[in-house]
């Protein structure tokens, strides 16, 4: 044990002297460390003054950079209201362009909604345009073709008026040669109107009329027969109805001209009249009258009915107009004629103007006067120059009106007076140098039956006299010179009967057993006209 304590010791001793050791070093080192920390001292002096230093420069640096910092900041916020004043203007002009814009946009959509209009527009353009194109194609083929038929058409026009003008010279000779036919015509109508016969005489028997039929007393007419086919006989019969039938008592035949039957129409009976009415055109004076009992017709055959219509136009309208018309045909043969007509009424002796202004002035005196050249002619009447048909329309009416102002009685009346109706034709031809004056007379009578009654007095008296003294002027003469007595003066009324006239007489009649009895004496006065022949017609033309 004490080996191992002397060992310890021995070890501590050792440590010891290490330890000496080491503090001796330890002690140099920190000597060594003072030092260094002296230097480092006066090193850190230098540095805090030198930290002054750059202090002092630093707060300088600071002062100066918050001088300019203020400076900024003011530039800023002048820069700022700068920014904000243009933002507000650049705010507005946005706000004015988006406007702007909406107002575009919505334009924009209408431009493009046209344009997809017009582009269909065009689509369809294109197509018509095709079309057209080919209808072009074709009409240009056309007016090519054209072309060659109007090329083709003016070689015959050529030739066509080379033609026309031949025709023309062909056509003057035919002209020429139409004009001596008229006038040989002419010669040869007379002729014919010669061999019939001066005075000619039809027998017209009317209808029973509507009243009548209704009026069982009245509808017994006679027996009425027409035996031959070319309208020329007439049969009356009185029959008496019994039990037995329907018995023939008598039976009386006549034969005249031409028969018109109840069935007739005025314009079957104008259509055998019309060649004498034409006869006043060439230059003879033409007198038809009507004779017959009143109520037998003979103002519907002449005048027509009050409210006539086409169909039932009497024959004075129907004759007028027809030289109305010839009369303008010739014009193209270069006859020129002036037509005048005159419409009276003879009653009681007096002679009416129906064509006067003031209705029928019973004061105004008329007279007939017979002149040297065979001429009749009444004075103060009114002569109405026809030159127009609507001219004719207007006399014929205004005499009809005169008529129905002149009398409140006009049937009454109008049976005891005649109306004449007198149309003056002169024609010149101024290529052939003719000249023409015809007279077409027109007469409805007074009725028959007053002529043969007898035993009249007073008033009646004068009345049938003077009926009497103015039919002389006509039925008489006729009748006088079928009985060839020697007694009855022809006066005045040679001229219009004899010589140069071409008359006609219808006898009307009626169809009712009542009348039969003077049916009966008008149709013998009737035969006895038709048997008597009055000279040859002449005509009263002169070559001027
Ligand atoms: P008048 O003049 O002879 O006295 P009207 O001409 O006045 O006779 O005729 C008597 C009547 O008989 C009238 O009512 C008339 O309309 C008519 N009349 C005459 N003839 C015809 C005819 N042919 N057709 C139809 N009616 C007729
Ligand atoms: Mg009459």
């Amino acid at each position: 044990m004490l080996q191992s304590s002397a060992t310890n010791m021995n070890d501590l001793t050792s440590k010891l002297e290490s330890s000496q050791n080491k503090i001796a070093e330890l002690e140099t080192f920190r000597q060594s460390l003072v030092s260094e920390v002296a230097v480092k001292e006066s090193e850190n002096k230098d540095i805090l003054q030198k930290m002054r230093h750059v202090e002092q420069d630093l707060q300088m640096t600071a002062r100066q950079c918050e001088d300019e910092i203020r400076l900024l900041k003011t530039q800023h916020s002048m820069e700022m209201e700068q920014l904000r004043m243009t933002q507000a203007r650049l705010k507005q002009e946005t706000e004015m362009l988006e406007t702007k814009l909406r107002a575009t946009n919505t334009q924009l959509e209408l431009q493009m909604q046209e344009n997809t209009s017009l582009r269909s527009t065009i689509s369809t353009q294109s197509s018509n345009c095709l079309a057209l194109e080919s209808d072009n194609r074709a009409l240009k083929m056309k007016i090519e073709r054209t072309e060659n038929t109007v090329t083709q058409c003016e070689s015959s026009i050529q030739s066509l008026k080379q033609q026309l003008s031949e025709s023309q010279l062909a056509c003057q000779d035919l002209e020429q040669r139409i004009r001596n036919e008229e006038t040989i015509r002419r010669r040869l109508h007379n002729t014919i109107q010669e061999l019939k016969g001066n005075i000619r005489v039809f027998c017209r028997v009317r209808p029973a009329t509507t009243a009548e039929n209704a009026s069982r007393a009245e509808t017994m007419t006679a027996l009425i027969k027409y035996p031959d086919q070319e309208g020329r006989d007439i049969e009356f019969a009185h029959a008496k109805e019994s039990a037995t039938g329907i018995q023939i008592e008598k039976s009386y035949p006549f034969t005249f001209d031409k028969v018109f039957q109840t069935t007739s129409t005025q314009d079957d009976v104008f259509e055998e009249i019309s060649q004498l009415v034409q006869s006043a055109l060439d230059g003879y004076n033409v007198c038809i009258f009507a004779y017959g009992q009143t109520g037998s017709g003979k103002t519907y055959t002449m005048e027509g009915p009050l409210s006539a219509t086409p169909e039932t136009t009497g024959m004075i309208p129907r004759s007028v107009l027809q030289i109305y018309e010839n009369a303008k045909a010739l014009e193209s043969k270069g006859w020129v004629y002036t037509m005048e007509g005159q419409y009276v009424e003879i009653y009681n002796e007096t002679i009416n103007d129906l064509l006067g202004n003031d209705g029928l002035d019973t004061n105004k005196k008329h007279e007939i006067r017979h002149g040297p050249n065979g001429k009749t002619t009444i004075t103060d009447i009114t002569t109405a120059v026809l030159t127009s048909p609507e001219k004719v329309a207007a006399i014929l009416k205004k005499a009809a009106h005169n008529r129905s102002v002149g009398s409140t009685q006009m049937n009454e009346r109008s049976s005891r007076s005649h109306c004449v109706f007198t149309l003056r034709l002169s024609g010149k031809n101024s290529i052939t140098e003719e000249a023409s004056e015809g007279v077409l007379n027109l007469i409805d009578l007074a009725g028959s039956e007053r002529l043969s009654q007898s035993g009249a007095t007073g008033d009646r008296l004068k009345e049938t006299q003077a009926i009497n003294k103015s039919l002389s002027c006509l039925g008489d003469v006729i009748y006088a010179i079928s009985n060839k007595d020697p007694h009855i003066p022809y006066r005045n009324s040679k001229n219009s009967l004899g010589g140069n006239s071409k008359t006609l007489m219808f006898v009307n009649i009626s169809p009712l057993m009542s009348n039969f009895n003077e049916t009966l004496c008008s149709l013998r006065f009737a035969t006895k006209v038709n048997s008597c022949t009055i000279g040859t017609a002449t005509k009263r033309a002169v070559k001027s």
